[in-house]
């Protein structure tokens, strides 16, 4: 009789705690839902603007323009960030799987960069990947995760950046590694970078901003398509980011 007593008042509890923690994610969420939802107004209201605002007679204001949009964009990428994490973790994940020239993909990426690869005067290549190399997957999630982390080797890394982007073969998975000439990342901090909100700090008066969401986005996406991504750096030399995906899912 004890002992069922106690059962049920263990389960009792479980459940109650259960019930508390889905309430927590839930406003958690919307918190971010409404606090991403506040700030993506303003900032395509923003954009409009400076879109529609003439060029100055000799031209002057339009390398004032070109800061808004940068900032703005910049702005932006962080606010999708922050919705995506909110739906993936709110388990809100709608991937439309289908099979992608890994090369066309990454190339537009990379062509969507064009303006931060100019401004870093960065070398990005793909040479070594084949035209009939595909990767199955969600189109849009994927180009995201290639993003962030082009993104970062440009970002951290204070020479001229060279980025060079493989991928081979092997059994049933493709590995895709970005390898960059970056600031590298102390060994005892390798897996905690993929977590949300934590950062490496190097010490660096002229440190890159950013909210460390990049990355916990990047591990959620692969591992959505049952892949995994590791990471292999060394401080002052580079960074290389592999990512396994499978052919198919
Ligand atoms: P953010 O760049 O916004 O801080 P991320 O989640 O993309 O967020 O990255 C987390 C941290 O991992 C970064 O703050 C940085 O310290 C480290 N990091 C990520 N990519 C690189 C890289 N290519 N080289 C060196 N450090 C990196």
């Amino acid at each position: 009789m004890i002992i069922l007593l106690f059962t049920a008042i263990v389960l009792l509890f479980a459940n109650w705690w259960l019930l508390k923690q889905k309430r927590l994610l839930k406003t958690n969420v919307e918190m971010y839902n409404n606090l991403a939802h506040e700030f993506r107004t303003p900032l395509t209201n923003i954009n409009l603007a400076a879109g529609l605002i003439h060029k100055g007679p000799e031209g002057g204001d339009q390398k004032l323009l070109d800061i808004i949009k940068r900032e703005n964009g910049k702005l932006m990428q962080q606010v999708e960030r922050i919705l995506h994490l909110a739906r993936l973790d709110n388990g809100e994940y709608d991937l439309k799987r289908e099979s992608l020239p890994l090369r066309a993909l990454l190339k537009n990426v990379i062509d969507e960069l064009q303006i931060q690869i100019e401004e870093r005067n960065a070398n990005v290549t793909i040479d070594e990947i084949p035209e009939n190399l595909d990767i199955y997957g969600d189109q849009q999630h994927l180009a995201n995760v290639f993003r962030n982390l082009i993104d970062n080797g440009l970002k951290y890394t204070s020479d001229k950046p060279v980025i060079s982007i493989s991928a081979m073969e092997e059994g049933k998975n493709v590995i895709i590694s970005v390898e960059d000439n970056g600031i590298g990342i102390p060994s005892s901090q390798n897996s905690m970078i993929f977590e949300k909100f934590q950062r490496v700090h190097h010490g660096n008066l002229h440190e890159q901003k950013g909210f460390g969401l990049g990355l916990a986005y990047v591990k959620k996406i692969i591992e959505l398509h049952k892949g995994k991504i590791e990471v292999a750096s060394e401080v002052n030399k580079g960074s290389c980011f592999n990512v396994y995906l499978p052919k198919y899912c």
